[in-house]
């Protein structure tokens, strides 16, 4: 389906819809907008802040200062377009699954020791290749795809950032068989050392990373003279 102009007065979407639309033609992806020319945009529609949020259900990402620390209170950041839902197919077969009650997410950020499952960012924590984005984290639903195919649903904690990243990729319990498969026999040996513990280890090269990044950078040369003769 084509898109539609978000200003067409023949359009008989509802709000969340135009603002879809509006943010794609008007704001594009990557830059930000103010409420008031939200407001503007949509003059006498009560709420329309909450139909942006609404968005959020059909994969759209929009980060507020809360999420991008170098956005100003009033601007929010229209990172990333999702869902079509503009097409009602597209919406339909998107339709936001039932919410997750807060015990239960509790429970999941509990269980995941309030860290990303994909990247181990801890809530709140800023991430180490981005100094002013700190983790905000969320609970979401994937499938998981069993190593006999079959598929269930489960609960994850994720940090927004790789959630924006991944979209709705189900989780393949193929892919840390695969993962492990291609690991050396000693790195699988620490593999499962760090399974039996819960947690990962570092590693001889964390170790040799980590020396070096405490190196002021004045003197980093040194150590990249010497690795370069070991090579
Ligand atoms: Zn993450």
């Amino acid at each position: 389906m084509e898109q539609p102009a978000w200003d067409d007065p023949a359009l008989s979407s509802g709000t969340m819809v135009r603002g879809a639309l509006w943010l794609l033609q008007v704001i594009g992806e990557g830059h930000t907008f103010t409420k008031n020319q939200l407001r503007d945009a949509f003059p006498g529609i009560s709420q329309v802040d909450r139909r942006i949020r609404d968005l959020r259900d059909y994969g759209w990402v929009v980060y507020s200062n809360t999420e991008d620390a170098s956005l100003l209170a009033e601007d929010q950041r229209f990172v990333k377009a999702g869902v079509a839902v503009w097409d009602l197919n597209a919406r339909r077969a998107a339709a936001p699954q039932k919410a997750i009650s807060s015990k239960d997410r509790q429970a999941v950020l509990a269980r995941d020791g309030y860290m990303c499952t994909l990247c181990g960012i801890a809530g709140a924590e800023p991430y180490p290749d981005d100094s002013v984005m700190t983790a905000v984290l969320s609970v979401s639903r994937r499938t998981v795809i069993s190593a006999d195919r079959s598929e269930t649903e489960a609960l994850v904690t994720e940090c927004k950032r790789c959630k924006a990243g991944r979209g709705d990729a189900p989780i393949d319990v193929k892919d840390a068989f695969d993962a492990a498969g291609a690991l050396a026999p000693g790195e699988l040996r620490r593999l499962a050392r760090w399974i039996e513990r819960g947690r990962r280890g570092s590693t001889a090269l964390d170790r040799a990373w980590a020396a070096y990044l405490r190196v002021p950078p004045e003197q980093r040369s040194e150590v990249t003279d010497r690795l370069r003769e070991m090579q």
